[in-house]
Protein backbone atom coordinates (compact mmCIF):
# COMPACT_ATOMS: atom_id res chain seq x y z
CA UNK A 1 0.00 0.00 0.00
CA UNK A 2 1.40 2.81 -1.19
CA UNK A 3 -0.89 5.34 -0.12
CA UNK A 4 -0.18 8.05 2.24
CA UNK A 5 -2.81 8.50 5.33
CA UNK A 6 -4.19 11.34 4.65
CA UNK A 7 -6.31 10.18 1.64
CA UNK A 8 -7.77 7.35 3.85
CA UNK A 9 -8.80 9.91 6.53
CA UNK A 10 -12.54 8.81 6.20
CA UNK A 11 -13.92 10.41 9.31
CA UNK A 12 -16.92 12.12 10.00
CA UNK A 13 -15.37 14.92 10.87
CA UNK A 14 -13.42 15.22 8.08
CA UNK A 15 -16.63 14.55 5.31
CA UNK A 16 -18.41 17.56 7.56
CA UNK A 17 -15.29 19.59 6.77
CA UNK A 18 -15.77 19.26 3.29
CA UNK A 19 -19.13 19.72 3.65
CA UNK A 20 -18.53 22.91 5.02
CA UNK A 21 -15.80 24.18 2.44
CA UNK A 22 -17.86 22.83 -0.37
CA UNK A 23 -21.01 25.22 1.34
CA UNK A 24 -21.74 28.32 -1.30
CA UNK A 25 -19.07 27.05 -3.90
CA UNK A 26 -20.07 23.78 -5.48
CA UNK A 27 -23.61 21.88 -4.56
CA UNK A 28 -23.00 19.12 -2.66
CA UNK A 29 -25.72 17.15 -0.39
CA UNK A 30 -25.43 14.84 2.35
CA UNK A 31 -26.84 11.54 2.96
CA UNK A 32 -30.78 11.48 3.07
CA UNK A 33 -31.67 14.10 0.81
CA UNK A 34 -33.38 14.02 -2.07
CA UNK A 35 -30.63 15.04 -4.13
CA UNK A 36 -28.22 12.57 -2.77
CA UNK A 37 -30.99 9.78 -3.43
CA UNK A 38 -31.06 10.56 -6.66
CA UNK A 39 -27.70 11.28 -8.05
CA UNK A 40 -25.86 8.08 -5.92
CA UNK A 41 -28.74 6.17 -7.75
CA UNK A 42 -27.38 2.91 -9.89
CA UNK A 43 -29.58 1.16 -12.69
CA UNK A 44 -28.40 -2.25 -11.18
CA UNK A 45 -30.31 -2.44 -7.37
CA UNK A 46 -28.27 -4.88 -6.21
CA UNK A 47 -25.11 -2.25 -6.00
CA UNK A 48 -26.71 0.53 -3.78
CA UNK A 49 -24.21 3.25 -3.26
CA UNK A 50 -23.82 4.93 -0.24
CA UNK A 51 -20.88 7.97 -0.95
CA UNK A 52 -20.47 10.58 2.61
CA UNK A 53 -21.46 13.49 0.25
CA UNK A 54 -22.58 14.13 -3.50
CA UNK A 55 -21.32 16.70 -5.59
CA UNK A 56 -22.90 18.31 -8.20
CA UNK A 57 -20.35 21.04 -10.07
CA UNK A 58 -21.67 22.81 -12.64
CA UNK A 59 -18.48 23.66 -14.68
CA UNK A 60 -14.70 22.27 -15.10
CA UNK A 61 -13.64 24.80 -12.29
CA UNK A 62 -15.91 23.41 -9.50
CA UNK A 63 -15.01 19.78 -10.46
CA UNK A 64 -11.26 20.98 -9.69
CA UNK A 65 -12.38 23.04 -6.65
CA UNK A 66 -13.95 19.88 -5.44
CA UNK A 67 -11.49 17.49 -6.30
CA UNK A 68 -8.72 19.82 -4.51
CA UNK A 69 -10.87 20.57 -1.71
CA UNK A 70 -11.48 16.59 -0.87
CA UNK A 71 -7.84 15.59 -1.11
CA UNK A 72 -7.18 18.48 1.45
CA UNK A 73 -9.51 16.91 3.67
CA UNK A 74 -8.55 13.51 2.80
CA UNK A 75 -11.42 12.36 1.36
CA UNK A 76 -11.72 10.14 -1.46
CA UNK A 77 -13.30 10.55 -4.42
CA UNK A 78 -15.61 8.71 -7.19
CA UNK A 79 -17.22 9.83 -10.29
CA UNK A 80 -20.62 8.75 -11.45
CA UNK A 81 -22.68 10.08 -14.69
CA UNK A 82 -25.71 8.06 -15.29
CA UNK A 83 -25.29 4.97 -12.62
CA UNK A 84 -25.51 2.15 -15.60
CA UNK A 85 -21.29 1.11 -14.64
CA UNK A 86 -21.27 1.58 -10.72
CA UNK A 87 -19.98 -0.94 -8.88
CA UNK A 88 -18.45 -0.23 -5.22
CA UNK A 89 -20.81 1.36 -2.37
CA UNK A 90 -18.57 4.35 -2.00
CA UNK A 91 -18.41 4.08 1.98
CA UNK A 92 -17.06 7.40 3.16
CA UNK A 93 -16.42 9.03 -0.23
CA UNK A 94 -17.62 11.90 -2.17
CA UNK A 95 -19.33 11.12 -5.25
CA UNK A 96 -18.79 13.92 -8.12
CA UNK A 97 -22.25 13.54 -10.31
CA UNK A 98 -21.23 14.69 -13.84
CA UNK A 99 -25.31 15.68 -14.59
CA UNK A 100 -24.62 19.60 -14.87
CA UNK A 101 -22.10 18.78 -17.05
CA UNK A 102 -24.27 18.73 -20.07
CA UNK A 103 -22.19 21.18 -22.45
CA UNK A 104 -22.75 19.87 -26.36
CA UNK A 105 -21.40 21.39 -29.99
CA UNK A 106 -21.90 19.53 -32.61
CA UNK A 107 -18.66 21.26 -35.08
CA UNK A 108 -19.96 19.06 -38.63
CA UNK A 109 -16.96 21.02 -40.50
CA UNK A 110 -14.55 19.23 -38.32
CA UNK A 111 -17.07 15.99 -38.07
CA UNK A 112 -16.46 16.28 -34.40
CA UNK A 113 -18.45 16.85 -31.18
CA UNK A 114 -17.96 18.74 -27.71
CA UNK A 115 -19.54 16.32 -25.34
CA UNK A 116 -20.27 17.03 -21.71
CA UNK A 117 -19.42 14.76 -18.90
CA UNK A 118 -23.08 14.24 -17.96
CA UNK A 119 -24.36 13.74 -21.70
CA UNK A 120 -26.32 10.35 -22.19
CA UNK A 121 -25.24 8.91 -25.82
CA UNK A 122 -28.96 9.74 -26.75
CA UNK A 123 -28.43 13.44 -26.75
CA UNK A 124 -24.97 13.45 -28.54
CA UNK A 125 -26.42 10.72 -31.27
CA UNK A 126 -29.94 13.19 -31.45
CA UNK A 127 -27.10 16.00 -32.30
CA UNK A 128 -25.23 14.96 -34.76
CA UNK A 129 -28.12 13.17 -37.16
CA UNK A 130 -29.04 16.60 -38.80
CA UNK A 131 -25.69 16.64 -40.11
CA UNK A 132 -25.80 12.95 -41.34
CA UNK A 133 -23.24 12.54 -38.39
CA UNK A 134 -23.28 9.42 -35.97
CA UNK A 135 -21.12 9.32 -32.90
CA UNK A 136 -19.51 5.25 -32.55
CA UNK A 137 -21.87 4.63 -29.54
CA UNK A 138 -22.71 1.91 -27.81
CA UNK A 139 -26.00 -0.49 -27.93
CA UNK A 140 -28.00 1.56 -25.06
CA UNK A 141 -28.74 5.10 -25.88
CA UNK A 142 -29.35 5.66 -22.45
CA UNK A 143 -25.93 5.10 -21.35
CA UNK A 144 -23.41 7.81 -20.32
CA UNK A 145 -20.87 9.27 -23.95
CA UNK A 146 -17.92 9.80 -21.54
CA UNK A 147 -18.44 6.69 -18.84
CA UNK A 148 -18.48 4.69 -21.79
CA UNK A 149 -15.95 5.99 -23.62
CA UNK A 150 -13.05 5.52 -20.66
CA UNK A 151 -13.89 1.97 -21.24
CA UNK A 152 -12.97 2.01 -24.60
CA UNK A 153 -16.77 0.85 -26.00
CA UNK A 154 -17.76 -2.09 -28.06
CA UNK A 155 -20.93 -0.88 -29.81
CA UNK A 156 -23.32 -2.71 -32.27
CA UNK A 157 -20.95 -1.19 -35.15
CA UNK A 158 -18.20 -2.26 -33.41
CA UNK A 159 -16.23 -4.53 -35.78
CA UNK A 160 -16.80 -2.39 -38.51
CA UNK A 161 -15.77 1.02 -36.64
CA UNK A 162 -13.55 -0.08 -34.26
CA UNK A 163 -13.81 0.87 -30.50
CA UNK A 164 -15.65 3.65 -29.54
CA UNK A 165 -12.52 5.19 -27.57
CA UNK A 166 -10.26 5.30 -31.08
CA UNK A 167 -12.51 8.40 -32.29
CA UNK A 168 -11.73 10.57 -28.84
CA UNK A 169 -9.32 12.99 -30.07
CA UNK A 170 -8.88 14.82 -26.49
CA UNK A 171 -10.05 15.12 -22.54
CA UNK A 172 -10.79 18.08 -20.72
CA UNK A 173 -9.92 16.16 -17.14
CA UNK A 174 -9.48 16.93 -13.55
CA UNK A 175 -6.59 14.62 -12.12
CA UNK A 176 -6.27 13.89 -8.67
CA UNK A 177 -4.18 16.63 -7.69
CA UNK A 178 -7.27 18.80 -8.64
CA UNK A 179 -5.66 20.29 -11.47
CA UNK A 180 -7.70 20.58 -14.95
CA UNK A 181 -6.08 19.77 -17.86
CA UNK A 182 -6.39 19.12 -21.37
CA UNK A 183 -4.75 15.41 -22.50
CA UNK A 184 -4.46 14.72 -26.32
CA UNK A 185 -1.79 12.73 -28.06
CA UNK A 186 0.78 15.49 -27.65
CA UNK A 187 -0.57 17.02 -24.20
CA UNK A 188 -0.04 14.61 -21.31
CA UNK A 189 0.22 12.18 -23.63
CA UNK A 190 0.26 9.57 -20.59
CA UNK A 191 -3.18 10.42 -19.17
CA UNK A 192 -4.60 10.00 -22.94
CA UNK A 193 -3.08 6.53 -23.32
CA UNK A 194 -4.37 5.77 -20.30
CA UNK A 195 -8.27 7.51 -20.01
CA UNK A 196 -8.59 5.40 -22.98
CA UNK A 197 -9.78 2.56 -21.60
CA UNK A 198 -8.58 2.48 -18.26
CA UNK A 199 -12.12 3.72 -17.32
CA UNK A 200 -12.21 6.30 -14.08
CA UNK A 201 -8.60 5.37 -12.77
CA UNK A 202 -6.70 9.18 -13.91
CA UNK A 203 -9.08 11.42 -13.45
CA UNK A 204 -12.38 12.98 -13.47
CA UNK A 205 -13.31 13.59 -17.52
CA UNK A 206 -15.41 16.70 -17.66
CA UNK A 207 -15.49 16.59 -21.40
CA UNK A 208 -14.39 14.69 -24.58
CA UNK A 209 -13.38 16.00 -28.24
CA UNK A 210 -15.23 13.32 -30.25
CA UNK A 211 -14.57 12.12 -33.87
CA UNK A 212 -17.85 11.41 -35.71
CA UNK A 213 -18.55 9.20 -38.73
CA UNK A 214 -20.52 9.77 -41.69
CA UNK A 215 -23.39 7.78 -41.52
CA UNK A 216 -26.97 9.08 -41.30
CA UNK A 217 -28.67 5.89 -42.04
CA UNK A 218 -27.96 2.14 -40.95
CA UNK A 219 -29.20 -1.15 -42.18
CA UNK A 220 -30.13 -2.81 -39.03
CA UNK A 221 -31.74 -4.18 -36.27
CA UNK A 222 -32.84 -7.89 -34.63
CA UNK A 223 -34.19 -11.25 -35.87
CA UNK A 224 -35.84 -13.26 -32.82
CA UNK A 225 -36.44 -17.18 -33.15
CA UNK A 226 -37.80 -19.96 -31.30
CA UNK A 227 -35.69 -22.00 -32.81
CA UNK A 228 -32.22 -21.40 -30.45
CA UNK A 229 -30.50 -24.51 -31.57
CA UNK A 230 -30.74 -24.15 -35.60
CA UNK A 231 -30.14 -20.30 -34.81
CA UNK A 232 -27.39 -20.67 -32.83
CA UNK A 233 -25.26 -22.83 -34.37
CA UNK A 234 -25.81 -21.37 -37.99
CA UNK A 235 -24.78 -17.58 -36.37
CA UNK A 236 -21.64 -19.40 -35.09
CA UNK A 237 -20.51 -20.58 -38.40
CA UNK A 238 -21.67 -17.52 -39.78
CA UNK A 239 -20.60 -14.32 -37.90
CA UNK A 240 -16.67 -15.07 -38.80
CA UNK A 241 -17.72 -15.40 -42.48
CA UNK A 242 -19.55 -12.05 -42.99
CA UNK A 243 -17.64 -9.04 -44.32
CA UNK A 244 -16.51 -5.81 -42.24
CA UNK A 245 -19.42 -3.37 -43.06
CA UNK A 246 -21.11 -6.13 -40.43
CA UNK A 247 -21.22 -6.55 -36.82
CA UNK A 248 -23.13 -8.77 -34.94
CA UNK A 249 -24.26 -10.54 -31.45
CA UNK A 250 -26.42 -12.58 -30.34
CA UNK A 251 -28.62 -13.64 -27.44
CA UNK A 252 -30.26 -16.36 -25.82
CA UNK A 253 -33.14 -14.63 -23.79
CA UNK A 254 -35.56 -15.59 -21.52
CA UNK A 255 -37.87 -12.81 -20.80
CA UNK A 256 -40.68 -12.65 -18.55
CA UNK A 257 -44.54 -12.37 -19.71
CA UNK A 258 -44.67 -8.44 -18.61
CA UNK A 259 -45.93 -5.35 -20.20
CA UNK A 260 -43.73 -4.32 -23.08
CA UNK A 261 -42.21 -7.87 -24.07
CA UNK A 262 -44.05 -8.90 -27.37
CA UNK A 263 -46.26 -11.93 -27.13
CA UNK A 264 -44.43 -13.92 -29.02
CA UNK A 265 -41.19 -13.66 -26.94
CA UNK A 266 -42.82 -13.48 -23.79
CA UNK A 267 -42.42 -16.61 -21.06
CA UNK A 268 -40.28 -18.77 -23.44
CA UNK A 269 -36.53 -19.03 -24.54
CA UNK A 270 -36.05 -17.48 -27.69
CA UNK A 271 -32.86 -16.15 -29.59
CA UNK A 272 -31.96 -12.86 -31.08
CA UNK A 273 -29.49 -12.33 -34.00
CA UNK A 274 -28.78 -8.32 -33.92
CA UNK A 275 -27.43 -6.84 -37.34
CA UNK A 276 -25.46 -3.78 -38.02
CA UNK A 277 -24.51 -2.93 -41.59
CA UNK A 278 -22.88 0.35 -42.53
CA UNK A 279 -22.88 -0.64 -46.17
CA UNK A 280 -25.17 -0.67 -49.09
CA UNK A 281 -29.11 -2.08 -47.71
CA UNK A 282 -29.75 -4.51 -50.39
CA UNK A 283 -25.87 -5.82 -50.03
CA UNK A 284 -26.68 -5.85 -46.36
CA UNK A 285 -29.66 -7.44 -46.71
CA UNK A 286 -27.69 -10.40 -49.22
CA UNK A 287 -25.32 -10.77 -45.96
CA UNK A 288 -27.53 -11.68 -43.34
CA UNK A 289 -30.51 -13.84 -45.98
CA UNK A 290 -28.61 -17.35 -44.62
CA UNK A 291 -29.90 -16.04 -41.49
CA UNK A 292 -33.14 -14.99 -42.14
CA UNK A 293 -33.82 -18.58 -43.99
CA UNK A 294 -32.63 -20.94 -40.72
CA UNK A 295 -36.05 -20.20 -38.90
CA UNK A 296 -38.93 -18.38 -39.61
CA UNK A 297 -38.21 -15.53 -37.25
CA UNK A 298 -40.71 -14.69 -34.90
CA UNK A 299 -39.52 -10.88 -35.11
CA UNK A 300 -38.00 -8.97 -37.88
CA UNK A 301 -37.09 -6.09 -37.34
CA UNK A 302 -33.99 -5.32 -39.49
CA UNK A 303 -34.39 -2.73 -42.42
CA UNK A 304 -32.91 1.02 -43.39
CA UNK A 305 -33.19 3.09 -39.66
CA UNK A 306 -32.11 6.31 -39.31
CA UNK A 307 -28.98 6.46 -37.11
CA UNK A 308 -31.11 8.01 -34.41
CA UNK A 309 -32.70 4.84 -33.94
CA UNK A 310 -29.31 2.63 -33.11
CA UNK A 311 -30.83 1.61 -30.20
CA UNK A 312 -33.35 -0.43 -31.73
CA UNK A 313 -30.30 -2.99 -32.50
CA UNK A 314 -30.24 -4.31 -29.32
CA UNK A 315 -33.33 -3.17 -28.16
CA UNK A 316 -31.73 -3.13 -24.00
CA UNK A 317 -34.07 -2.82 -21.57
CA UNK A 318 -33.61 0.84 -19.58
CA UNK A 319 -34.71 1.53 -16.45
CA UNK A 320 -33.44 0.22 -12.54
CA UNK A 321 -33.49 -3.08 -11.91
CA UNK A 322 -31.79 -5.78 -9.58
CA UNK A 323 -29.28 -7.93 -11.25
CA UNK A 324 -26.21 -10.22 -11.39
CA UNK A 325 -24.03 -9.72 -14.61
CA UNK A 326 -21.25 -11.67 -15.17
CA UNK A 327 -18.95 -11.65 -18.39
CA UNK A 328 -15.81 -13.65 -20.19
CA UNK A 329 -14.10 -13.64 -23.57
CA UNK A 330 -13.76 -17.12 -25.67
CA UNK A 331 -10.81 -17.72 -27.87
CA UNK A 332 -12.65 -19.84 -30.15
CA UNK A 333 -16.27 -20.70 -30.88
CA UNK A 334 -16.04 -23.70 -33.38
CA UNK A 335 -18.59 -26.67 -32.98
CA UNK A 336 -17.93 -27.96 -29.84
CA UNK A 337 -17.84 -24.40 -27.78
CA UNK A 338 -21.06 -24.10 -29.37
CA UNK A 339 -22.60 -27.63 -28.55
CA UNK A 340 -21.41 -26.88 -24.87
CA UNK A 341 -22.87 -23.46 -24.69
CA UNK A 342 -26.12 -24.45 -25.79
CA UNK A 343 -25.87 -27.57 -23.43
CA UNK A 344 -25.35 -24.76 -20.82
CA UNK A 345 -27.81 -22.17 -21.72
CA UNK A 346 -30.30 -23.72 -24.38
CA UNK A 347 -33.79 -24.37 -24.23
CA UNK A 348 -33.52 -27.91 -22.35
CA UNK A 349 -30.70 -26.93 -19.98
CA UNK A 350 -30.97 -25.51 -16.38
CA UNK A 351 -29.95 -21.61 -16.82
CA UNK A 352 -32.08 -19.18 -15.49
CA UNK A 353 -30.36 -15.90 -16.65
CA UNK A 354 -32.36 -13.70 -18.36
CA UNK A 355 -29.77 -13.04 -21.43
CA UNK A 356 -27.00 -14.85 -22.35
CA UNK A 357 -25.08 -12.56 -24.88
CA UNK A 358 -22.52 -13.57 -27.35
CA UNK A 359 -21.01 -10.79 -29.23
CA UNK A 360 -18.63 -11.22 -32.26
CA UNK A 361 -15.68 -9.10 -31.56
CA UNK A 362 -12.86 -8.61 -33.96
CA UNK A 363 -12.68 -6.86 -37.51
CA UNK A 364 -11.64 -3.20 -36.52
CA UNK A 365 -11.92 -3.67 -32.89
CA UNK A 366 -8.56 -5.72 -32.42
CA UNK A 367 -6.72 -3.10 -34.51
CA UNK A 368 -4.68 -1.07 -32.17
CA UNK A 369 -5.60 2.88 -32.52
CA UNK A 370 -2.80 4.92 -34.17
CA UNK A 371 -2.02 6.47 -30.55
CA UNK A 372 -1.44 3.38 -28.24
CA UNK A 373 -4.27 3.63 -25.14
CA UNK A 374 -4.77 0.94 -22.30
CA UNK A 375 -7.82 -0.73 -23.65
CA UNK A 376 -7.00 -4.52 -22.83
CA UNK A 377 -8.51 -7.45 -24.64
CA UNK A 378 -8.47 -6.28 -28.15
CA UNK A 379 -7.42 -9.47 -29.83
CA UNK A 380 -11.06 -10.95 -28.04
CA UNK A 381 -12.90 -12.30 -30.73
CA UNK A 382 -15.91 -13.65 -28.66
CA UNK A 383 -17.44 -11.65 -25.71
CA UNK A 384 -20.06 -13.24 -23.69
CA UNK A 385 -22.30 -11.39 -21.14
CA UNK A 386 -24.82 -13.22 -19.12
CA UNK A 387 -27.98 -11.32 -17.32
CA UNK A 388 -30.29 -12.74 -14.59
CA UNK A 389 -32.84 -10.85 -12.34
CA UNK A 390 -31.55 -10.97 -8.74
CA UNK A 391 -34.22 -10.26 -6.57
CA UNK A 392 -33.77 -11.82 -2.38
CA UNK A 393 -35.58 -14.85 -3.78
CA UNK A 394 -33.40 -15.46 -7.35
CA UNK A 395 -30.27 -14.19 -6.28
CA UNK A 396 -28.28 -17.12 -4.90
CA UNK A 397 -29.51 -19.27 -7.99
CA UNK A 398 -28.66 -16.42 -10.64
CA UNK A 399 -25.04 -16.42 -9.10
CA UNK A 400 -24.44 -20.31 -8.90
CA UNK A 401 -25.88 -20.44 -12.29
CA UNK A 402 -23.77 -17.97 -13.55
CA UNK A 403 -20.70 -19.89 -12.53
CA UNK A 404 -21.39 -22.41 -13.67
CA UNK A 405 -21.78 -21.43 -17.53
CA UNK A 406 -18.13 -19.65 -16.63
CA UNK A 407 -16.82 -23.33 -15.49
CA UNK A 408 -18.69 -24.95 -18.25
CA UNK A 409 -16.85 -22.79 -21.01
CA UNK A 410 -13.49 -22.63 -19.05
CA UNK A 411 -11.70 -24.90 -22.21
CA UNK A 412 -12.51 -22.22 -24.82
CA UNK A 413 -12.15 -19.08 -22.31
CA UNK A 414 -9.30 -16.72 -22.45
CA UNK A 415 -8.00 -14.52 -19.81
CA UNK A 416 -9.43 -10.82 -19.08
CA UNK A 417 -11.99 -8.97 -19.79
CA UNK A 418 -13.26 -5.43 -21.32
CA UNK A 419 -14.04 -2.99 -19.05
CA UNK A 420 -16.69 -2.43 -19.44
CA UNK A 421 -18.79 -5.51 -19.49
CA UNK A 422 -16.56 -6.87 -16.37
CA UNK A 423 -18.33 -6.10 -12.72
CA UNK A 424 -16.30 -6.00 -9.63
CA UNK A 425 -13.86 -3.00 -8.26
CA UNK A 426 -10.63 -2.72 -6.71
CA UNK A 427 -7.54 -4.57 -7.36
CA UNK A 428 -9.44 -7.90 -7.44
CA UNK A 429 -11.13 -6.02 -11.16
CA UNK A 430 -7.96 -4.71 -12.64
CA UNK A 431 -6.49 -7.67 -12.25
CA UNK A 432 -9.01 -9.74 -13.55
CA UNK A 433 -9.63 -6.99 -16.54
CA UNK A 434 -5.53 -5.40 -17.37
CA UNK A 435 -2.15 -7.34 -18.34
CA UNK A 436 -0.03 -6.67 -15.06
CA UNK A 437 2.22 -3.82 -17.48
CA UNK A 438 -1.55 -1.92 -18.33
CA UNK A 439 -1.61 -2.40 -14.85
CA UNK A 440 1.53 -0.86 -13.62
CA UNK A 441 1.29 1.76 -15.59
CA UNK A 442 -1.80 3.30 -14.63
CA UNK A 443 -0.50 3.13 -11.40
CA UNK A 444 2.75 4.88 -12.08
CA UNK A 445 0.96 7.40 -14.53
CA UNK A 446 -1.82 7.78 -11.09
CA UNK A 447 1.19 8.78 -8.84
CA UNK A 448 2.14 11.27 -10.69
CA UNK A 449 -0.94 12.55 -11.50
CA UNK A 450 -2.76 11.94 -7.92
CA UNK A 451 0.09 11.73 -5.33
CA UNK A 452 -2.28 11.48 -2.34
CA UNK A 453 -4.20 8.68 -4.48
CA UNK A 454 -7.38 11.01 -3.94
CA UNK A 455 -9.09 9.03 -6.93
CA UNK A 456 -10.68 5.84 -5.59
CA UNK A 457 -10.73 4.43 -9.42
CA UNK A 458 -6.63 5.26 -9.39
CA UNK A 459 -6.58 2.90 -6.07
CA UNK A 460 -7.69 -0.14 -7.91
CA UNK A 461 -4.10 -0.05 -9.58
CA UNK A 462 -1.44 1.29 -6.82
CA UNK A 463 -2.53 -1.05 -3.73
CA UNK A 464 -0.67 -3.94 -4.71
C1 LIG B 1 -28.15 -1.35 -21.00
C2 LIG B 1 -26.65 -1.28 -21.13
C3 LIG B 1 -26.05 -1.46 -22.37
C4 LIG B 1 -24.68 -1.40 -22.52
N1 LIG B 1 -24.11 -1.57 -23.76
C5 LIG B 1 -22.77 -1.49 -23.91
C6 LIG B 1 -22.16 -1.64 -25.18
O1 LIG B 1 -22.82 -1.83 -26.20
N2 LIG B 1 -20.82 -1.56 -25.25
C7 LIG B 1 -20.03 -1.30 -24.16
O2 LIG B 1 -18.82 -1.19 -24.30
N3 LIG B 1 -20.59 -1.14 -22.95
C8 LIG B 1 -21.92 -1.25 -22.79
N4 LIG B 1 -22.48 -1.11 -21.56
C9 LIG B 1 -21.61 -0.90 -20.39
C10 LIG B 1 -21.38 0.59 -20.18
O3 LIG B 1 -20.61 1.11 -21.22
C11 LIG B 1 -20.63 0.82 -18.88
O4 LIG B 1 -21.42 0.36 -17.81
C12 LIG B 1 -20.28 2.29 -18.69
O5 LIG B 1 -19.33 2.41 -17.68
C13 LIG B 1 -21.48 3.11 -18.31
O6 LIG B 1 -21.11 4.46 -18.20
P1 LIG B 1 -22.07 5.48 -17.45
O7 LIG B 1 -21.38 6.78 -17.39
O8 LIG B 1 -23.42 5.40 -18.06
O9 LIG B 1 -22.16 4.81 -16.02
P2 LIG B 1 -21.65 5.33 -14.59
O10 LIG B 1 -22.15 4.30 -13.61
O11 LIG B 1 -22.06 6.71 -14.37
O12 LIG B 1 -20.08 5.25 -14.67
C14 LIG B 1 -19.45 3.99 -14.70
C15 LIG B 1 -17.96 4.18 -14.51
O13 LIG B 1 -17.44 4.90 -15.63
C16 LIG B 1 -16.39 5.75 -15.18
N5 LIG B 1 -16.80 7.14 -15.40
C17 LIG B 1 -18.05 7.61 -15.55
N6 LIG B 1 -18.01 8.95 -15.74
C18 LIG B 1 -16.71 9.31 -15.69
C19 LIG B 1 -16.03 10.54 -15.82
N7 LIG B 1 -16.68 11.68 -16.04
N8 LIG B 1 -14.69 10.55 -15.69
C20 LIG B 1 -13.99 9.41 -15.47
N9 LIG B 1 -14.59 8.21 -15.36
C21 LIG B 1 -15.93 8.16 -15.47
C22 LIG B 1 -16.18 5.48 -13.71
O14 LIG B 1 -15.22 4.45 -13.59
C23 LIG B 1 -17.55 5.00 -13.29
O15 LIG B 1 -17.50 4.17 -12.15
C24 LIG B 1 -23.87 -1.16 -21.39
C25 LIG B 1 -24.45 -0.97 -20.13
C26 LIG B 1 -25.82 -1.03 -20.00
C27 LIG B 1 -26.42 -0.82 -18.64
Amino acid sequence: MDLPPRADARTDAAVAALGAALAGRVPAHVPGTPEHTALSATTNLTVPQRPALVAAPRSPQEVADVVRLAGEHGVPVAVQGTGHGASAPLDGALLVSTVELDHLAVLPARGTAHVGAGLRWSRVVEAAAPYGLMPVCGSAPSVGAVGYLTGGGHGPLARTLGVSSDRVRAFDVVTGDGVLRRATPTDDPDLFWGLRGGRGALGVVVAVDLALVDQPTLYGGSLWSADVEGTVQAWARWAPTVPPQASTSLGVMRLPALPGVPEPLAGRTTVTVRFGWTGDADEGAAVLAPLRRVAAPLVDTVGVIPCTAIGSIHADPDGALPVHDSHLLLEDLGPEAVERLLELVGPASSCVQNVVEVRHLGGAASRQPAVPDAMPSRAATWSVFTVGVATPATAAAVVDDAGRIAAGLAPWTRPGGLPNFTAGHGTAWAERVYPAVTRARLAEVSRRYDPDGVLLGGRAFRTR
